[in-house]
């Protein structure tokens, strides 16, 4: 936050004028500045435009000066201020303070607020059997509720959110126009008289009569599957203690093995279910209520299918008010995942849910608030004392990451191929969206595409370059280069390590180390255990596992075997040793072994790769854990699950000081040589998270003596791997470095769309 200051300060009467930037639409912030002018008994006005809030204001200096202050210090709840630029103006010596409404002129540069969940004074209201939203599902208020995904188009307010077909009862309409109500000018406000309605339709779309809310939580106690429209989107939900019924959804849903989220009614329900620490429970508490991925505990009484193979459990709070009345009429764990069939986007316009999910959910709880912008839960994890975003999504997109540099001109970056985003940016600000999905079907296509230009609409930005990833084939690769505007490609792991930068506002050159699943190198091979001397404008390649095949190319990564059997044959070569972890390798794969080995020593449809995802699956496979996934990093996922903490031992790897050539395959032996001796797999596990880790340290610190540089920035989706992290950090620390790691965007693909834009913004101004 930066002030600006001009002539305040003169004795006797003045008249200031007043621009605050920031989250401060729709946030409640016009009341705020009323309240505060009022007390201050300064005259003037307040009202909002198309950059955010002018304030004019009149009266004696240190008024004025309190009024300023106040602006950035007693800010209402959702309310970002960025920026408070002071200047004056002629006094008029008119009284009163007024506020003004919405001015739509002039630019927009206002930023639109996240969905935030219920506050606590709309929940008391519900409660309350004397007020006139008591136990009202779309009871909100400035404080609290939908916002991003209910808006069609700036300036924020009820014409243009899908509230504008709900004409605003007498009651309702007093409330929106009082300044000193907390809901004045809260855009959905709504009661029972004038509001959306709750519905429970049948499978077949047939109205079922009583109380929508607990005829679903009966259905559900009974074990049926209700889908459930949410702020943006569609849950499908089944109580969490009933296995049949969480095998039944798993499968009507496809949902082969990937875990399912689960709701609970507050912290308390959450602690009986998992070990919760302080970070976790704020992160639980947090008003985005993002999915936050907790330690079990033994006793949680949940369905095994829940979350198959995993150690954890992804678990959310209620946070719109309809969750708030199921969560009490069916206060036992709900499994709430979202409404789609897998690889599909979730479903949230009505007439398509009903059609999608007709095969999945028994029943529908319905509501007729049209959702504008299909969002996600966001998924969190704690490490290092914060969190670690696994998908940033509802509750966070689209506030921008406010950056310390300026992008000289309007970037668009089309993010990569799975998992994701796409980021505009301009002057200090990149809009990170939300969580868009794996490209790889026309719905999830159609997503992106609508998304940019709602973004483009909503930010005002346009676009004069347009940035994607090296990967020819990515969907959004392919819509780049169809944008009529300049291109910069930019590599993957680059932008991974770009991303952490402009994640943690460093622009400084660091060590890189981006370890992830694929992403294309510049030379045309797969790149994925990178070491890059790197800042946000370049990097070189300063060291990477050793290539190897990965026989089947896409099946392989389906396949964590063929990895397995590709790191053996560099282990071994021809002469495989007559071991029994072998001979048990052997046994589970005699039909394809050999033809798959003949495959890779031929390069036949087998690409190299240098992916430490990759090299995860193949010890993962090797131990047991497993041969096939249903979804990519299930094997390193599980395996780091299983891994025994307390183990200090670890594995070591030839690292090559011309080639900065790291041998992976030296991690696989030594695991190897473990399993054959009879040592348990869990310790297996935690000997190679900690001999990796050691490896990351040997090569940073090489590449210290080579360079100089003392800062170790780590991303690529296998950093999701809390262990990997919290053991490469102390490693690297106690060996003197910096290290940054993720805090605002997913160290996954999910966070490359941020690394493209840094990128370009970091060129731009070198040739400025
Ligand atoms: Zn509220
Ligand atoms: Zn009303």
């Amino acid at each position: 936050m930066r002030i600006t200051a001009g002539g305040v300060g003169k004795p006797e009467m003045a008249r200031i004028r007043v621009r605050v930037e920031g989250v401060v639409q729709g946030v409640g912030f016009r009341p705020f500045v009323y309240g505060v002018a009022s007390r201050l008994g300064l005259a003037g006005f307040v009202g909002n435009d198309g950059r955010g809030v002018v304030i004019e204001a009149e009266g004696e200096a240190a008024a004025l000066d309190c009024l300023v202050d106040a602006l950035s210090t007693q800010a209402p709840p959702l309310a970002r201020v960025e920026r408070v630029t002071v200047e004056p103006a002629a006094v008029t010596g008119l009284a009163g303070f007024t506020i003004s409404a919405s001015d739509s002129s002039g630019s927009r540069t206002v930023l639109v607020a996240p969905d935030t969940a219920t506050c606590v004074d709309c929940l008391t209201e519900m409660a309350d059997p004397g007020d006139r939203r008591h136990a009202y599902a779309f009871t909100n208020c400035t404080n609290c509720g939908p916002r991003y995904t209910i808006v069609r188009e700036l300036p924020y307010d009820r014409p243009g959110t899908t509230m504008a077909a709900f004409v605003l009862c007498e009651p309702c309409e007093r409330e929106y126009r009082d300044p000193l109500d907390r809901r004045f000018h809260a855009q959905p406000v709504c009661c029972p008289d004038c509001g959306p309605r709750l519905r429970l339709v049948s499978a077949d779309s047939a109205l079922m009569a009583g109380d929508p809310v607990s005829g679903a939580a009966g259905l559900l106690a009974e074990g049926a599957i209700v889908a459930i429209k949410g702020l943006g989107g569609y849950h499908l939900a089944v109580a969490a203690s009933n296995e049949e019924a969480v095998s039944n959804l798993r499968s009507r849903k496809h949902r082969e093995e990937r875990p399912l989220a689960l709701m609970v009614p507050d912290i308390e329900a959450a602690r009986r279910l998992c070990v919760i620490d302080d970070v976790e429970e704020a992160l639980l508490l947090d008003i985005a209520r993002p999915i936050v991925l907790l330690e079990r505990r033994s006793d949680a009484g949940i369905a095994a299918s829940v979350a198959p193979g995993q150690r954890g459990l992804g678990v959310m709070l209620p946070y719109s008010p309809l969750h708030y009345l199921l969560a009490t009429a069916h206060p036992d764990p709900l499994v709430m995942t979202s409404g789609n069939l897998s690889s599909e986007p979730i479903a949230y316009r009505d007439d398509d849910a009903l059609n999608r999910l007709a095969g999945i959910a028994d029943a529908f709880l319905i509501h007729d608030r049209a959702i504008h912008t299909r969002v996600d839960d966001s998924v969190l994890r704690a490490s290092r004392g914060g969190p670690l975003p696994i998908r940033r999504s509802r509750g966070f997109a689209p506030a921008p990451l406010t950056l310390p540099w300026e992008f000289p001109r309007h970037v668009l970056a089309c993010g990569p191929e799975l998992k994701n985003t796409f980021c505009l940016a301009r002057g200090r600000h990149a809009f990170v969206s939300h969580h868009i999905g794996d490209l790889e079907n026309h719905e999830t296509l159609q997503s992106f595409t609508e998304g940019i230009e709602h973004f483009r609409r909503l930010f005002s930005v346009a676009p004069e370059v347009v940035v994607h990833d090296l990967h020819p084939e990515y969907l959004s690769t392919k819509y780049a280069l169809e944008c009529d505007a300049e291109l910069l490609g930019v590599q993957h792991h680059h932008a991974h390590i770009a991303s952490c930068l402009a994640d943690n506002e460093v622009a400084d050159p660091v060590i890189g180390v981006a370890f992830d699943g694929l992403g294309m190198g510049t030379d045309g091979t797969l790149w994925g255990g990178e070491f890059l001397v790197a800042d946000l404008a370049g990097f070189t390649r300063a060291a990477h596992l050793a290539p190897v095949a990965m026989p089947g190319a896409a099946r392989a990564v389906r396949e964590p075997w063929r990895m397995a059997a590709a790191y053996l044959d560099a282990v071994f070569g021809l002469q495989w040793p007559d071991a029994p972890t072998l001979k048990a390798f052997r046994a589970r794969h005699e039909t394809r072994l050999d033809q798959v080995l003949s495959m890779a020593r031929a390069g036949l449809n087998s690409p190299l790769t240098s992916s430490a995802g990759r090299l995860f699956d193949a010890v993962a496979a090797l131990a047991g854990v497993r041969d096939t996934v249903s979804y990519e990093g299930q094997a390193a996922i599980e395996f780091e699950q299983l891994a025994d903490r307390s183990e200090p031992g670890r594995y070591g790897a030839r690292i090559e000081s011309s080639s900065g050539l790291v041998h992976g395959s030296d991690l696989v032996a030594a695991a190897l040589a473990d399993l054959d001796a009879g040592v348990a797999v869990p310790v297996v596990a935690a000997r190679f998270h900690n001999g990796l880790a050691a490896v990351v340290v040997e090569v940073c610190e090489r590449l210290r003596r080579d360079t100089g540089l003392a800062a170790v920035a780590l991303s690529g989706g296998v950093f999701q791997n809390v262990l990997l992290v919290e053991r490469c950090v102390a490693g690297l620390e106690a060996a003197g470095f910096r290290v940054l790691t993720h805090r605002r965007v997913p160290p996954n693909d999910g966070g490359i769309s941020l690394g493209q834009a840094a990128v370009c913004g970091a060129r731009d101004r070198l040739s400025c």
